[in-house]
């Protein structure tokens, strides 16, 4: 059985009290590891490792050292891809093709796109003027937050976790992660990486366990942790802002969405549905960008549930080195037992099934795994539960509009805002949608296209705070202000 341990000051070491939870596997629901929990002593040890870091070897190192063994850390994980790739597969059932060409890659990348950034980015210098006449130089220095408590969630998780890790320690930060229980296998691998590479001890620290009660609670409640950076549920970034606001912690929260696709009836048809049934299913729904509501113009709108239907009654499950598969299972039973619930209420409320609605009939061998059915719903109206609420599985409403302001105010009549995807090829419609839809990330005619220079993050309740390029900067810096008198 493997055995996951805590990385706390360049070490892998178990938790004080030795506390073990399981890891299971999203195939078969098989204990895969046990993985060592980490108590309040532990926190404590990181956080202090972490903040020892600062004022050690790493907050002596000037930019360019720092960007170099960031670029280092990248081409390790380059080196040990394989690697990475197994550890996110086992962890969360996943097939090959998704890790080799999204998360192993982007969480490499994640390292070299922002060790450029803060080697490019300027810094404002006024001259001012003095009643004596000498005048004066004012002008700011970007100086590293501290130490930054990163909180990872499990539906993309490397990727996820060096979104954050990669620009915290380009900006000079150190760290204490706390990966989801769900996924704590590359997290710790990062560990190895940052000790090939010849990071010092704890500037990287990893602590396991749960939320509540737990390593990610004392982690925000810690007092010398001086930012949180958060990917997760709403209701969990609302936990964690109330612990953040002891101490005055600065928070960036990505949080859930209700993401809605709008398909206007000029659309080029094919590529709307592709589109669709991608940001629909891919991941098996556990997408935050992902489209659970989708609005298509009337004409053309029974063809596209027809045309989509097809696509969803075409995937394949299965193991992540299959082939054949398309996707895997959820990530635990218990996110199962929510999805199911979601589709047991879609009944309740009136959902027409278009498709889907249950479980999948699996091998023998993966009958215990967390498989669920591609869904599709039509005619529920838009306060139904299921129209309103994330549930961040394989399935999609569809409703039929007919104007340009109808399907604004329905993309807008939710509490998240988190992105949406616009189909047409009437681009002065697109441009006046995109304007006026309540949300952080627009797609037009497409969806998923990230360029890590470039803003991400939610509207309303999908988050606080924008990541990516000089906003991941802005973030974990702060603004020194000096003023010398000439
Ligand atoms: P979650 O909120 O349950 O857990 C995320 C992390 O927070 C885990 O590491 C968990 O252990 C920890 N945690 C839970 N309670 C805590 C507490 N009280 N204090 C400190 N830490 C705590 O989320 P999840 O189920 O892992 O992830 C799915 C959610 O993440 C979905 O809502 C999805 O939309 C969202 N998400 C958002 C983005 C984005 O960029 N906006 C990206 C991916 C996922």
């Amino acid at each position: 059985m493997q055995q996951v341990k805590n990385f706390i000051n360049g070490e892998f070491v178990d938790g004080a009290d030795g506390k073990k939870f399981d890891k299971r596997s999203p195939l078969t629901n098989c204990v895969i590891a046990q993985v060592s929990e980490a108590g309040i002593a532990d926190v404590d040890k990181a956080v202090r490792a972490a903040r020892t870091a600062l004022q050690g070897e790493w907050g002596r190192l000037t930019t360019e050292q720092r960007v170099g063994l960031l670029y280092g850390v990248a081409d390790e994980i380059t080196r040990r891809f394989e690697d990475f790739v197994e550890a996110e597969m086992v962890d969360t059932g996943q097939p090959r093709h998704v890790m080799t060409h999204a998360f192993i890659p982007r969480g490499a990348a994640n390292f070299k796109v922002f060790a450029d950034a803060i080697k490019n980015v300027p810094s404002e210098s006024f001259q001012m003027a003095t009643p004596d006449g000498r005048g004066a130089l004012n002008y700011a220095i970007r100086v590293p937050k501290g130490v930054v408590g990163v909180i990872s969630p499990w539906n993309a998780p490397f990727l996820l976790m060096t979104w954050k890790v990669g620009p915290a320690l380009a900006c000079g930060n150190t760290v204490v992660v706390k990966p989801s229980e769900e996924t704590p296998l590359t997290t710790t691998l990062l560990g190895e990486v940052m000790n090939a590479v010849g990071i010092p001890k704890g500037v990287f620290n990893v602590i396991h366990g749960f939320g509540p009660n737990s390593a990610g609670e004392f982690l925000t409640q810690h007092p010398l942790i001086d930012a949180i950076t958060f990917t997760g549920e709403t209701r969990t970034g609302t936990a964690i802002m109330k612990a953040a606001a002891d101490g005055m912690r600065d928070v960036s929260f990505e949080l859930g969405g209700k993401n809605a696709g709008i398909v206007f009836a000029d659309a080029d048809f094919d590529e709307a549905v592709d589109g669709i049934f991608r940001s629909a299913f891919l991941n098996t729904g556990q997408v935050c960008l992902g489209t659970e509501r989708v609005y298509v113009q009337r004409p053309i709108f029974e063809r596209f549930v027809a045309a989509l239907k097809l696509r969803a009654e075409a995937v394949k499950f299965g193991r992540p080195d299959d082939k054949n598969a398309d996707y895997g299972p959820l990530i635990s039973a218990e996110h199962k037992q929510k999805v199911l619930g979601y589709y047991a209420k879609a009944v309740a409320e009136g959902a027409t099934i278009v498709t889907g609605g249950g479980v999948p009939n699996m091998p023998a061998d993966l009958a215990d795994g967390h498989w669920v059915q591609p869904t599709i719903w039509t005619d529920l109206p838009e306060t139904a539960t299921l129209v309103r609420e994330e549930i961040f599985g394989p399935c999609c409403h569809l409703r039929a509009f007919d104007s340009e302001d109808e399907v604004i105010s329905m993309a807008n009549a939710n509490d998240y805002g988190l992105s949406t995807t616009i189909w047409t090829t009437n681009l002065a419609c697109a441009h006046r949608v995109a304007a006026r839809v309540e949300v952080g990330i627009t797609w037009i005619n497409s969806w998923f296209l990230r360029d890590l220079r470039t803003a991400f993050g939610g509207s309303k309740q999908s988050g606080i705070g924008r990541e990516g390029g000089v906003h991941s900067l802005e973030f974990y810096t702060e603004t020194r202000n000096i003023c010398v008198k000439l």
